[in-house]
């Protein structure tokens, strides 16, 4: 098959086009690389199944495809804050002008959607019925509300034109190429233990996220969208739920770091937890996470380390 991926070049998105490339699919990448990278896909430019294209999802594209991934959109808070009002338009008019591409070429298309569409969540653990507690006038709301009206899109085109779509609800996701500078926690704290610098907890460390590896969340994302009929959300995610500061300890045994712990403001609208209810994804896609946390960790600090040393 011709795939399009949108974020491409990006931490997850790179992961995604490998994979495709791997099971023999010719993998469009397209990204404007906000906050991706070239470093991340220079590997498969030799590859005559792979096509780079630099070009903003806001703007209309038409390309021959057969299924698009829309990953387009900065994950990380520093990113997505950076320029809202961008974010907005990334999420709102990218994800019409994918799924116009999609209902005009008929491609599939899956948007990556994420547990910010829970908020600061008052039902624990998450299950898809959920509708969530989303400020939406704060720091957050831009990439909150923005993926919020990226699944209504997804389900109006859906209901509207029979686009074929899929929504995977990906929760808090960590691994190699992660950018040095993301500024999401795993990234983060890995880089200052190997710098010797003090680690960045913000808050007192309590609230708590369930951390995925990319593998594993690459799989499930494929498995998603290669099923029949999934046409309604689904949380992907890894349900082993930890506090900010376990997993900043984790990270100084992991290292072997002797940085300190330096605690700092928590940002305006931190969700306080979060954890997947993943029964959806168990029963569809007979799909579970694999990597153990500390595992994830070990492969994701051996990634850092030759990063630094270049
Ligand atoms: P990332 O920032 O590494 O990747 C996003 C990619 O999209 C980057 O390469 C960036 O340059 C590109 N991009 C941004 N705006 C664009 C635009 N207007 N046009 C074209 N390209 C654009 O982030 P990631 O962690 O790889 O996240 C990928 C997707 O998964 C995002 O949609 C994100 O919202 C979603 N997601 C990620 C996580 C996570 O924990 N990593 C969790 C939930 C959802
Ligand atoms: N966080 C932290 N130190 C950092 C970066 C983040 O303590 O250097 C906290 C952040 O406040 C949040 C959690 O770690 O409570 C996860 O943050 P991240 O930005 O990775 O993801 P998100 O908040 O979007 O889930």
């Amino acid at each position: 098959m011709r795939v399009l991926v949108t974020g491409g070049a990006g931490f997850i998105g790179s992961h995604l086009c490998e994979s495709l490339l791997q099971a023999g699919h010719e993998v469009l990448c397209l990204d404007n690389l906000f906050s991706g990278s070239m470093r991340n896909i220079y590997p498969f430019l030799s590859d005559r199944s792979f096509d780079f294209i630099r070009h903003d999802v806001v703007q209309p594209i038409l390309l021959e495809v057969d299924q698009i991934y829309n990953l387009a959109c900065p994950a990380s808070p520093v990113h997505y804050q950076f320029n809202p009002v961008k974010t907005v338009k990334t999420n709102v008019m990218g994800t019409i002008n994918m799924l116009g591409l999609a209902k005009r070429v008929r491609a599939r298309i899956l948007q990556a959607s994420t547990s910010e569409v829970y908020g600061n969540p008052q039902v624990h653990p998450q299950s898809e019925d959920y509708w969530g507690n989303v400020n939406p006038i704060g720091s957050r709301s831009c990439y909150d509300e923005g993926k919020r009206v990226a699944e209504t899109l997804m389900m109006d085109y859906h209901h509207q034109n029979q686009v074929d779509i899929r929504i995977a609800r990906i929760f808090n996701t960590y691994g190699p190429r992660m950018s040095i500078n993301d500024g999401r926690v795993v990234s983060n704290l890995i880089v200052q233990a190997l710098r010797a610098e003090p680690l960045t907890l913000y808050g007192d460390g309590s609230q708590t996220r369930s951390f995925c590896y990319v593998s594993d969340l690459v799989r499930g994302v494929r498995e998603l969208m290669d099923c029949e009929g999934a046409h309604h959300p689904i949380n992907l995610g890894n349900p082993v739920e930890v506090s900010i500061l376990s997993l900043a300890e984790l990270v100084r045994q992991v290292t072997g770091t002797s940085s300190q712990i330096c605690f700092e403001p928590l940002p305006p609208d931190d969700p306080e937890r979060r954890r997947p209810d993943i029964s959806a994804a168990r029963k569809l896609l007979n799909w579970e996470p694999q990597v153990e946390l500390k595992k994830g960790l070990q492969l994701t600090v051996e990634y850092f380390e030759d990063r630094l040393r270049k």
